[in-house]
């Protein structure tokens, strides 16, 4: 099958050039939206088809649509970030295409090519590199998703897909600095089970997730780590990054990928930052027992999350129903202080990119 090119229907009437300013000014993260959107449809019939960039607008669906009853849905966060010379480049956007792929055949859902998920970003990004913000640690944070579109209440794969590319301005995670957030220990709810979707990107295990997020919030804390659901005992990730412990001996480690935690692509590039500068990291499941008496005993020196919203979060405090202790002094660590630097550096072009992270478009 040929691959469609994106007809570009442009927007009537784009946000002004200085309210489009005064938006990505502080733009938070996920609430400024650009003018355009792509779009790609797909049928039994037709394969992949009507590739197109048009005005960002409502999405409009039969209220018999799959999606709305059986959440056959799946999304992908990435980042296109300014560089020093102006230009703009996407951040290993065919991992998340990879990824997106994976997750289509979980949902048995159509898979979209990865070459064309990778030109959908590209292709908007172009349209709205206006939007990027300039700031250090702005960027435009693109948001593709698919859902069942086909109309039938029957369960069952559906015959029809919208595939989907919107952008969002966001500033910086961290402005005065990474800042360490706290842990809340999930003993009720898990969030994946072996055999079940914790390693795809649907919709459905965020929407599992909420209940367990708004408990550690009322618990006082920023984040709740889920347990593994068999022995609930291994410690798994966050409701949405990755999770990495740092001991005093120099080594790290960091949960393996056995089909119940998402393959972060963050978590990979952090791999692979650490493995080049020969520190050794473990992909071995870690306990709460373990976690628990290496903080009291000062084994375990620092831990942080990781993710392509906020890159790389330190963990400070981590609490449960009957435990609460601290990470070293509960301020971020050098070494993830000095990971987020080397990460980050990369991303914004201040640095040599040895992998080949950065595409520019
Ligand atoms: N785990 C979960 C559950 C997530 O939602 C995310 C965010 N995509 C991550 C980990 C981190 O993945 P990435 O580094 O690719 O953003």
């Amino acid at each position: 099958m040929t691959q469609p090119s994106f007809a570009f229907e442009p927007h009537a009437t784009p946000v002004e050039a200085s309210e489009r300013a005064a938006r990505i000014v502080n733009p938070g993260f996920g609430r400024v939206f650009t003018d355009h959107m792509a779009t790609i449809r797909w049928s039994e019939d037709k394969g992949w088809h009507d590739a197109k960039i048009t005005a960002r607008a409502p999405i409009v669906m039969d209220p018999a649509a799959a999606v709305l009853h059986y959440a056959q849905e799946i999304f992908e966060g990435l980042k296109a970030y300014t560089l020093p010379d102006g230009g703009v480049a996407l951040f290993r956007a065919e991992q998340n295409a990879a990824r997106f792929r994976r997750s289509a055949k979980r949902l048995a859902m159509a898979e979209l090519p990865e070459d064309l998920f990778v030109a959908s970003c590209r292709e908007l990004t172009l349209a709205e590199r206006e939007w990027i913000p300039a700031g250090e640690g702005s960027a435009l944070y693109l948001r593709p998703f698919m859902i069942a579109s086909e109309t039938f209440l029957g369960v069952k794969p559906s015959a029809e897909y919208l595939y989907c590319v919107i952008a969002s301005a966001v500033g910086n995670y961290w402005p005065g600095g990474a800042k360490s957030v706290s842990l809340w220990v999930s003993k009720e709810f898990t969030r994946a089970a072996p055999g079940g979707t914790g390693d795809a990107k649907c919709g459905g295990n965020y929407a599992a997730s909420l209940l367990a997020q708004s408990e550690a919030i009322r618990q006082g804390c920023d984040q709740v780590v889920f347990l593994d659901a068999t022995e609930r005992r291994w410690v798994e990730e966050l409701g949405g990054m990755n999770i990495f412990f740092v001991f005093d001996d120099g080594t790290m480690l960091t949960p393996p990928l056995t089909g119940t935690i998402l393959p972060g692509i963050t978590r990979d590039s952090i791999l692979t930052l650490a493995r080049d500068q020969e520190i050794t990291v473990r992909e071995e499941r870690y306990s709460i027992e373990e976690w628990q008496a290496d903080a009291a005993s000062g084994r375990l020196v620092e831990a942080f999350a990781c993710g392509t919203a906020a890159v790389v979060t330190p963990i400070g405090k981590v609490s449960s129903a009957d435990f609460s202790f601290q990470i070293g002094d509960g301020q971020p660590g050098e070494r993830t202080q000095a990971l987020l630097k080397q990460l980050t550096d990369i991303q914004r072009g201040r640095s040599n990119d040895p992998h080949g992270w950065m595409q520019r478009i």
